[in-house]
């Protein structure tokens, strides 16, 4: 075993796992009253997708809303197979920031801190590939803009 598998991602980086699950109703209401407000606009995401790496260990974890306080941290809900998520919690965000962004601006890994697998700037979406595989005009658009922009990739497919 001399190489690690190919899973086929631009420049071999691993996949992100992706399963999806609703967030329950009562979690919405957690959402809202686990942190104080900010200035921005208060939005919860219901919508969830694993944002860790595929094949990772422990539970499926997507962030559920975004936190303005210092330090930096993130409201994320954490779910195993077949079971919806149970509670949300507050996690400092993942401190390391990715070297190769072509635009040399921040990459920030947008996971949690000591999270399992790899950062979210090395890792790829192969449903976001998908997209662009039946959608080739989009490449452009987010080569474009640098950085693919996940929530428009989804309303629209
Ligand atoms: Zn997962
Ligand atoms: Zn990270």
């Amino acid at each position: 075993m001399r190489t690690r598998p190919e899973k086929g991602g631009p420049g071999a980086r691993p996949p992100l796992c992706g399963v999806v699950q609703t967030l329950p109703p009562t979690l919405v209401l957690d959402a809202l009253t686990a942190a104080p407000f900010g200035d921005g606009e208060i939005d919860v995401m219901t919508d969830l997708r694993c944002e860790l790496e595929a094949d990772h260990r422990g539970h499926h974890a997507d962030a559920v809303r975004l936190l303005d306080g210092s330090p930096p941290e993130t409201l994320w809900t954490q779910w195993t197979d077949w079971r919806v998520p149970v509670k949300v919690l507050v996690l400092r965000d993942c401190a390391r920031v990715g070297g190769e962004d072509p635009r040399g601006g921040d990459d920030a890994c947008t996971l949690f801190a000591d999270h399992p697998g790899t950062c979210s700037f090395d890792l790829f979406d192969p449903e976001h590939e998908r997209f662009l595989a039946a959608h080739p005009a989009y490449r452009y658009l987010f080569a474009r803009e640098g950085k693919p922009d996940e929530a428009g990739a989804r309303c629209c497919l």
